[in-house]
């Protein structure tokens, strides 16, 4: 039995058990979902593997599949792509993109980097292919602290895009770095006077907090993480309840992780539903359905940048 899209006659059937036909479709092509944890819900039921940038990286550099459906934002799926030149990559919409990522365009980023010759560049995983052909290592938000750790002291740093997460590893380590003044909206809507007034309201309850946040907001965390480091780390302590500043979509999680705890979502500034991050929620089940039913949207981008942007990727997986 079929219901139909926006009811046109033409388009895709949509069956009415989508789970068991994207089972049906993942046995067909041999094919893995890979899914962020900022995703829906329902997304992240049916994933294979589910994770944040660092593990859905490794995770895409080791499959087996023939297919990858990437449930995520663009830069991801593209990581995906220039770790698997030979293997199918769809992202179900192709609109998902990232505001971070477009916050530092390569143009202007060649010109900044020119003007600092010496400096070698580290740039965060969210970011265009463009960007990471133009950077020396790649990092993501979990081993970002412990790459730049592992470069000499000597060598001056670039860091791109993220200017919190930068600013929040500068202080980590110690090191001056060249900041790109690069910000997720997701993660610089919170609103620090909500937040401690929720926490006047929840005085038992711990900020957890990912290092994209202002630093308004992670000076008072009393954890900060990446998004797998926030979920280990709701689980491990010894607190019952967890204020989150970060994408709520990981919350899911949290809850089946820890069912007994309550997770609050830290406040946007305005009444709105501002820290759900657009471009991700931009992907739902039907479009994850149609896009295995059609092998499309497919990622794909020119050889030479693909083998330009593998290059500081493969320098992250083994320094991590
Ligand atoms: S939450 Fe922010 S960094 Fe993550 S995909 Fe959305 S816009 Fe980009």
């Amino acid at each position: 039995m079929f219901t139909t899209l926006l009811n046109q006659p033409n388009a895709n059937p949509i069956p009415n058990d989508l789970f068991a036909a994207i089972e049906d479709l993942k046995k067909e092509l041999n094919a893995v979902i890979l899914a962020h944890y900022y995703q829906d819900a329902d997304i992240q039921d049916i994933a294979d593997y589910l994770g944040d940038s660092l593990g859905l990286s490794q995770q895409a550099a080791s499959t087996n599949a023939d297919v990858i459906v990437f449930a995520g934002v663009h830069f991801m799926a593209e990581t995906a792509k220039i770790l698997n030149p030979d293997k199918l990559v769809l992202l179900p919409d192709l609109e998902a993109g990232c505001s971070l990522a477009d916050s530092c365009p390569p143009s202007e980023f060649a010109r900044f980097k020119s003007q600092h010759p010496d400096h070698i560049v580290i740039s965060y995983i969210n970011c265009t292919a463009e960007i990471k052909a133009m950077s020396d290592i790649i990092c993501t938000s979990s081993n970002a602290v412990k790459i730049v750790n592992q470069i000499p002291a000597e060598q001056p740093i670039i860091f791109a895009p993220d200017r919190n997460l930068g600013r929040y590893v500068m202080e980590e380590t110690g090191r001056d770095m060249v900041l790109w003044q690069g910000s997720c909206i997701v993660h610089e809507t919170f609103s620090e006077k909500k937040m401690v007034q929720l926490k006047i309201e929840h005085p038992e309850a711990e900020i957890i907090a990912h290092p994209e946040c202002e630093e308004v907001v992670l000076r008072h965390a009393n954890y900060i993480g990446s998004t797998t480091a926030l979920l280990k780390y709701c689980q491990q302590s010894d607190s019952d309840g967890f204020i989150v500043a970060t994408e709520p979509g990981i919350i899911h999680q949290m809850r089946k992780a820890a069912p007994h705890k309550t997770f609050i979502p830290a406040p946007a500034m305005s009444n709105c539903a501002c820290n759900e991050c657009p471009h991700m929620r931009l992907n739902t089940l039907e479009k994850l359905y149609l896009a295995m039913k059609n092998r499309q949207p497919e990622i794909t981008m020119p050889e030479a940048t693909r083998v330009a942007a593998l290059r500081p990727i493969q320098r992250m997986l083994e320094m991590s």
